[in-house]
């Protein structure tokens, strides 16, 4: 019998949950809206129980999260402000009721694992991926290795250059005020602009400082990373005018230094969406369901 998988995307506000082997046979989501830590997980047990055959589940969360597969809380989220979910166990709760291994990452890592699969990111052991919503996070892969370290990347809260004159905006993040997230995130844009950022013309002067912020960001990834390829997926990245603006910015913020086709020549293959499009993140739990069957 062929290998089923369960996908789940776990975020702030709904549970994405889908059954199958890939994008083409995964169509079919279940949505399960965030409210309690004990209630959401009944449902999404339930969604499972009702799916016979499955081998594996993968479940692609929002964090921070303990990936430390030696520690005690393995599994879990972790210092999450949102209410309730503190130290929340997400893997061993659902790996326990189900009885099936379960793969376990970032909501980014596991979108990016889905992207090298079956889409922007084929064929490529270095990434990263970023998504631009209601925060902003980064996962990726280094060397054919979704990247972990001491706990996980939090690419949203790096520090960028803020020209208080231009944009005295001064910043979303409750932790750092105006890092990456702080400036760029979807909150931010809608507290800035006094409207939200789906409601922003493409032509506003919003999206010209968005892409500055973004091209920032991007540009000291590239050096430190020097990833093969940059994914940007999330609400705000929608606004498909940014994508030009975003690589005419990083060449010239770059400024001929690093020598690569990808980003003298060919940038509009190098900076691009996620293929998988919205369904990146339950896809990519599907990969992570992938892996866990495979024992990796
Ligand atoms: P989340 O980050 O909550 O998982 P999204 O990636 O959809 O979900 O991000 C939501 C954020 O993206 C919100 O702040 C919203 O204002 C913004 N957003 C959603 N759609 C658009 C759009 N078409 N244009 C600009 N911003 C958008
Ligand atoms: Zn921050």
């Amino acid at each position: 019998m062929c290998a089923l998988y369960g996908g789940i995307e776990a975020g702030g506000t709904k549970f994405v949950c889908t059954v199958g082997t890939n994008p083409e046979d995964s169509e079919d989501v279940k949505r399960i809206p965030t409210t309690t830590p004990a209630e959401t997980l009944r449902k999404v047990i339930d969604f499972f129980h009702g799916q016979k055959g499955l081998s594996a589940v993968g479940i692609a969360s929002f964090g921070p999260l303990d990936l430390n597969r030696n520690s005690p809380t393995y599994g879990y989220i972790t210092t999450t402000p949102k209410p309730g979910w503190a130290f929340t166990d997400l893997a061993r709760a659902v790996g326990k009721a189900l009885n099936v291994p379960v793969g376990f990452d970032t909501d980014v890592n596991a979108a990016g694992l889905g992207e090298r699969q079956w889409g922007a990111a084929r064929g490529l052991d270095n990434f990263i991926y970023l998504t631009i919503g209601t925060g902003i996070g980064g996962g990726g892969m280094i060397n054919g290795k979704l990247i972990h370290g001491m706990v996980h990347p939090e690419m949203g809260h790096i520090r960028l250059p803020h020209d208080k004159k231009a944009d005295p905006y001064r910043g979303y993040c409750p932790f750092h005020g105006d890092c990456f997230e702080g400036l760029a995130s979807g909150p931010a844009l809608q507290e800035r602009w006094g409207q939200s950022a789906e409601t922003l013309p493409a032509d506003h002067p919003a999206w010209v400082l968005e892409a500055h912020y973004l091209a920032l960001a991007v540009s000291d990834f590239v050096c430190t990373m020097s990833p093969q390829k940059v994914i940007l997926g999330g609400g705000v990245m929608e606004q498909k005018q940014l994508f030009p603006m975003i690589r005419q910015d990083v060449q010239k913020l770059l400024n001929g230094y690093i020598k690569s086709d990808e980003i003298l020549k060919d940038i509009e293959n190098y900076i691009v969406p996620p293929e998988l499009g919205k369904r990146a993140g339950v896809l990519g739990a599907i990969a992570l369901a992938m892996q866990a069957h495979k024992g990796v």
